[in-house]
């Protein structure tokens, strides 16, 4: 069980999470003006480039002032670039539309099943295909989960049900519980996993009534993070990673591979070491899916490949992660 919170962190004083999610910068210029760049204001696309700013403030706070090229920055400012059409980035580039089989499940992989648990960030990333995928519809909460277990309750080669979004953190712990309860009765079941960027954009999202229910989970438990650059972390969020691993889940993080952000093996072999103080190893190093208005993010094979190898050259092999792309139709994710 959890007794101890971490040091200084979720004391009486610490700010409910959802006040703090409600409270993210969603305009531009005041982001911009947070950073102390707000005289880049009139370099910035109309309408945010049809994919809403949004960040938390503890985020921001983790960024460089006034320097354009912060790695954290481009990761959520809307860029003039996005509006560029380039052939070959298109709105489904991963064929989640064809994937689905009920409300908000995607069974792409043997043995392992992806529920869309809810279509909200706390952070909206400017290179994901989520800007574009109609999540409306295909949210397995809506349905209260009925759908979404039902299939997987047909299905005995489903070993692991993977939490996705969206950030399924961005569900309240009760509706969690809801969920594991009819999960918990399916025997063919034995791991749960939970792709999400919360605990690094929105530490306080690990609250102790969401530990509590972690910890008493009667399922293994995986924690696929993700985090694109060794300045995501600071002391809150290698908190929030501290009570996770002690209430019993294995951490991994996924990044992406994003050209002027994390493109230079230095970046990435710090990023590895940064992940491993947190107690994290690092999984997948994904290249871009080819969305529209991503395009500029884009980082060639052979740079991608050759990057992946400076990293094996100065890290031991654990703290290198595998260079993996999604491609439509495939049984798994295809290495490089
Ligand atoms: C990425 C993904 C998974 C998980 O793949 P792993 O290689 O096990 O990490 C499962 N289902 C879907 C639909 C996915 O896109
Ligand atoms: S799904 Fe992940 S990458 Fe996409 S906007 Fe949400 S947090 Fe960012």
């Amino acid at each position: 069980m959890i007794t101890a919170s971490p040091v200084g962190r979720l004391s009486p004083t610490t700010p409910d999470w959802r006040e703090l999610w409600r409270d993210a910068i969603t305009d531009v210029n005041e982001l911009l003006h947070c950073v102390g760049l707000g005289h880049l204001a009139d370099r910035l696309p109309p309408g945010d480039a049809g994919f809403a700013l949004r960040v938390p403030r503890g985020f921001v706070a983790r960024m460089r002032p006034g320097d354009p090229r912060d790695p954290l920055l481009l990761q959520v400012l809307p860029q003039l670039a996005e509006l560029d059409q380039v052939p070959g980035f298109v709105a489904d580039a991963v064929g989640d539309l064809a994937a689905r089989e009920a409300q908000g499940v995607l069974h792409k992989y043997h043995g392992r099943a992806l529920l869309i648990a809810s279509g909200s960030c706390a952070v909206n990333c400017r290179y994901c295909f989520r800007r574009h995928f109609p999540y409306g519809e295909e949210i397995a909460a809506a349905g209260q989960w009925r759908q979404a277990l039902a299939h997987l309750r047909d299905d005995p080669t489903i070993s692991e049900l993977i939490l996705s979004g969206g950030d399924p953190l961005a569900l309240a712990t009760p509706k969690l519980e809801e969920l594991t309860r009819g999960l918990a009765a399916l025997p063919h079941v034995s791991r749960l996993r939970i792709h999400t960027r919360l605990p690094v954009v929105l530490p306080e999202r690990i609250d102790p009534s969401f530990l509590a229910w972690l910890d008493a989970l009667p399922l293994q438990k995986v924690i696929v993070l993700h985090a694109n650059h060794a300045n995501e972390f600071d002391e809150h969020v290698d908190a929030a990673c501290a009570t996770l691993r002690q209430a019993g889940a294995t951490l991994l993080n996924q990044s992406v591979l994003l050209r002027g952000i994390n493109d230079d093996a230095g970046t990435l072999a710090a990023l590895s070491e940064r992940l491993f103080s947190a107690g994290v190893l690092p999984y997948y190093l994904h290249q871009l899916d080819r969305v529209q208005g991503a395009a500029h993010f884009e980082v060639d094979d052979a740079r991608a490949l050759a990057l992946v190898e400076a990293v094996r050259g100065r890290l031991p092999g654990y703290l290198v992660p595998r260079l993996v792309r999604e491609v439509a139709g495939d049984g798994s994710k295809r290495p490089l």
